[in-house]
């Protein structure tokens, strides 16, 4: 070992020495080295009272701790923390100027008081704090920072003093001024992919529940909404960017917000899983989640901050548990959109539950426990936006598929109706003809006589009637002719009642044989008597009619295979144009006088009368 070998360790075990008594050990920055986390290398002091003051610290040497965290964490506490450390160039470092910044990454302590010296002189004296009006900063950041210019030559010492009412930490960093530059650029970039994506979920999910009023969308709004406020406040960019001079909105907001999420969580839970429907019960502990953070938050603005905050984070606490036992139990029951929601849901379990225990200082502070809450809010609200884009596709099929089948079932149902009517239609009409035939047949049998099948008396009755006004219409002449078979009452006696009965029915036969007119109509009057109606015929054409009977009538012989002879008959004729619609009596009476005559005449004959009448 050389001399001058020597002569440096023994300066140097001097000056650890010196630093020793003084304060710490002096850090040497090297040139090359722009950012210095300082939490390790620091050492920290405990007023409880918070009454000491710069003066009675600078000169104290007894109670000073060394740090063993990256980050102070001290938790909640009362107590004002002092922290001290000193720093110094590397002696071959021969820039003039060397401009550093100090960073302490915690914007929501309430009270920071920076002390720097230079040499011998006075100390100058930094007061920050959200507490504090912004513009009171010495440097324009949402972080506290202060310009510290580190001599060539001599020792700086740093004094700080950090009282909050929030979870008191006090993350120290060192950085050249480009590097902060840097920093703050890529910070700045994440941020606004933050934000501006929570923004957008934002108006996005707000436009959704404006068109379609389904309130879990403002439930999920309000909810982003309160999550980008807290997170914005955390990271001091809402004192920063909105009330710069409104100090005391500082801390009750972070309280307001995180009830926020909470309420607004617990609100958009009972919604979106049905809870009022599926699970009262459970609706009913959403419910206390929804309304108990509200409390805190309006006390939030009268009662202390320590309080009100620890009581709205145990509330976080126990809600996200409860929240993911909730999602859990309505996954198991089935719900459709259960699953997506509890993916979701445990991000923010793991994001919140990670920054509230570090908050409370049981986990060391380091960037992942500062950004978890952010990955975690950013995660949560795009998978919970997702679920529910996924839940809205899903009712609209089952809508839709519920519309398919209730239009298949209308379908069928007109099906039926339709086939029930063609039906009812069809046997309708089969009845109807059938009823009709049946009324037809009935109709003839009772206008037909049963023995000749000529028409009978009632049915000849109803035709004279109706032929008739025909007659006294057209002004055309009517005919009627009275047909008596001759001795019948003999036949009957002498060969018997059927014999008689053949005779009838031959005499018919023969009576039809002899009408060639299809307006002419025969009947059966009485017992052997016979009546013939001819319209549009004179008497003379009548006569004629009524010879041809009787000439027919005598070469037709009536047989039944015992007997054969031939019969004769007397026929009264009486033909007139009606004079008026009434009197067809006179014309009967006619027809009937003149087969009296022709029976008196000696039968087997026509007997006739011309009036001036019949001629016209
Ligand atoms: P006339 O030449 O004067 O007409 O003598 P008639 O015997 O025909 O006279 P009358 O009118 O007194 O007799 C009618 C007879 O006709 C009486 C009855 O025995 C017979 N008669 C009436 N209806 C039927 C019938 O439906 N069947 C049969 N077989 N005979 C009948
Ligand atoms: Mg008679
Ligand atoms: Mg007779």
């Amino acid at each position: 070992m050389t001399t001058k070998a020597l002569h440096k360790w023994v300066l140097l075990v001097f000056a650890m020495l010196a630093s020793f008594i003084a304060q710490g050990e002096t850090q040497v920055l090297s040139p090359d080295q722009d950012q210095l986390q300082l939490g390790p290398l620091v050492e920290y002091l405990e007023d409880p009272k918070g009454t000491l003051s710069i003066d009675t610290i600078s000169s104290q040497a007894s109670g000073w701790q060394p740090s063993a965290q990256d980050v102070l964490s001290f938790g909640y506490t009362a107590s004002a923390y002092w922290v001290r450390f000193s720093l110094k160039r590397q002696s071959n470092d021969d820039a003039r100027t060397r401009p550093y910044v100090l960073e302490i990454a915690y914007p929501v302590l309430d009270e920071v008081d920076v002390y720097v010296f230079q040499g011998e002189g006075p100390a100058i004296h930094y007061a920050m704090g959200d507490q504090l009006p912004y513009a009171q900063r010495p440097i324009d950041h949402p972080n506290f920072a202060i310009p510290l210019e580190v001599s060539p030559s001599g020792v700086t010492r740093v004094y700080l003093r950090v009282q909050s009412s929030s979870s008191t930490q006090i993350p120290l960093t060192l950085y050249q001024n480009q590097k902060l530059v840097e920093k703050s650029y890529e910070t700045a970039v994440s941020q606004a992919l933050f934000y501006g994506a929570m923004l957008v979920m934002v108006f996005y999910n707000l436009l959704i529940f404006i068109s379609i009023r389904d309130v879990s969308y403002l439930h999920y709004v309000m909810m982003v909404l309160s999550m980008t406020a807290l997170l914005a406040g955390m990271e001091g960019l809402s004192f920063k960017y909105l009330w710069p001079e409104v100090t005391w909105i500082n801390d009750p907001l972070l309280v307001i917000s995180l009830a926020g999420v909470v309420s607004f969580s617990a609100l958009f839970f009972r919604s979106f899983l049905t809870l009022p429907h599926a699970r009262p019960r459970l609706s009913r502990v959403a419910l206390f989640f929804a309304f108990a953070p509200a409390v805190t938050a309006v006390a939030a603005l009268f009662l202390p901050y320590r309080p009100m905050m620890l009581i709205t984070l145990l509330l976080a606490m126990t809600g996200i548990l409860a929240g993911a036992w909730i999602g859990f139990l309505r996954w198991r029951d089935g719900f459709h959109g259960a699953r997506l929601f509890n993916i979701a849901w445990s991000c923010l379990l793991v994001a919140g539950f990670l920054l509230a225990v570090n908050k409370l200082g049981l986990v060391p502070r380091d960037w992942f426990s500062e950004h978890i809450a952010q990955l975690g809010a950013g995660a949560q609200a795009i998978l919970l936006s997702f679920a529910m884009a996924h839940r809205m596709t899903y009712e609209r099929r089952m809508r839709e598929q519920a519309q398919k089948e209730s239009v298949a079932a209308q379908q069928q149902m007109l099906n039926n109706q339709i086939r029930a009517n063609e039906d009812l239609d069809r046997i309708v009409r089969e009845r109807t003809e059938e009823l009709e035939k049946t009324n037809a047949k009935l109709k003839e049998i009772s206008a037909t006589d049963g023995l000749t099948n000529l028409l009978n008396r009632r049915a000849f009755e109803e035709t004279f009637l109706t032929e008739y006004k025909r007659a006294y219409r057209d002004k055309s002449s009517l005919a009627v002719l009275m047909i008596d078979l001759d001795h019948f009452k003999l036949i009957n006696d002498q060969h018997g009642h059927p014999f008689g009965d053949l005779c009838l029915i031959r005499t018919a036969e023969v009576i039809r044989d002899n009408l060639r007119r299809p307006s002419d109509i025969a009947a059966r009057y009485g017992g052997e008597e016979f009546i013939l109606l001819l319209p549009n015929t004179d008497t003379q054409g009548a006569v004629c009619v009524a010879k041809n009977i009787l000439e027919s009538l005598s070469q037709t012989l009536m047989d039944d295979g015992e007997r054969r002879l031939t019969i004769t008959a007397s026929i009264g004729v009486a033909a007139r144009v009606p004079q008026d619609q009434v009197s067809r009596e006179t014309l009967l009476k006619g027809a009937d006088q003149n087969l009296y005559a022709a029976k008196e005449s000696g039968r087997n004959r026509v007997e006739w009368q011309v009036s001036s009448a019949d001629e016209q």
